[in-house]
């Protein structure tokens, strides 16, 4: 029997620049990583260095001079912007710094609002999401519009929102990076929990050596390469 592990992402030799004046800012230089199906791992590495290119470009948010993403095994490089959107779509889910929740929608129709877009109907879409919330404690703010609240709150709801479709790799740029101590503490274990329940794989960057230390690899990025961090 095959027990190799089963690659959820790879990214090969991933090259990007951007303009800077007159030059350019290479900030990906080769970057070379693969994340296995149910792998936890953390991104830890100073402000400036690539983190959120980095996963932008897994996410397919944004492409590479040079270099492959692949996600379960298909190659996201050469597609179509529709293709593109269909394979973010049941793919990748995205959790970002700053929540992105749409401030005039409830907490449910946000986590619906990805699922709709996929076509789930808008009955079953209710209903996951209120499974989805629930998983997150949030049972009870099911009709809040994310004005009325926590931090913490708002970014359980954005991480719902991430799993709605079930994507086989959850991204996430410093997720608690906006929360205080206790609450980040408690955002990030929620996080850990139900990704280790669902079997997801995870690539998430954070400041916060003793979370990362709860996940199965930690990574950095050193002369825009990939490379295991250093403790
Ligand atoms: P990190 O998330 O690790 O803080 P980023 O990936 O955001 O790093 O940025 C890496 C480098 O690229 C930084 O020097 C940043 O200023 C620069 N950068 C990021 N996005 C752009 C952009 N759209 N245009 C030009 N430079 C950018
Ligand atoms: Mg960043």
């Amino acid at each position: 029997m095959n027990k190799s592990p089963l690659p959820v992402l790879t990214l090969k030799n991933i090259w990007l620049s951007y303009k800077s004046g007159d030059g350019q800012l290479d900030v990906l230089r080769g970057i070379d990583f693969t994340l296995n199906q149910g792998e936890l791992v953390a991104l830890v590495a100073p402000s400036g260095t690539g983190k959120s290119t980095l996963l932008h470009v897994a996410g397919m948010l944004e492409s590479p001079q040079k270099g492959e993403v692949f996600l379960s095994g298909k190659n996201a490089t050469q597609l179509n912007d529709y293709e593109r959107t269909q394979m973010r779509l049941h793919y990748v889910g995205f959790v970002y710094q700053f929540h992105h929740l749409l401030v005039e929608f409830t907490a449910q129709e946000n986590v619906m609002l990805p699922q709709l877009t996929a076509h789930v109907s808008k009955k079953q879409a209710a209903q996951n999401a209120k499974n989805w919330l629930e998983k997150f404690s949030l049972g009870q703010r099911l009709d809040h519009l994310p004005g009325k609240l926590s931090g913490g709150e708002q970014q359980r709801v954005a991480i719902a929102r991430a799993l709605a479709n079930h994507p086989h790799v959850l991204l996430a740029d410093e997720p608690t990076g906006n929360l205080d101590q206790k609450t980040s503490d408690h955002v990030f274990d929620l996080l850990l929990q139900i990704v280790r329940q669902e079997g997801l794989a995870a690539l998430i960057a954070t400041h916060n050596i003793e979370l990362a230390k709860k996940m199965d690899r930690v990574i950095t990025i050193e002369e825009g390469k990939v490379v295991p961090y250093n403790f």
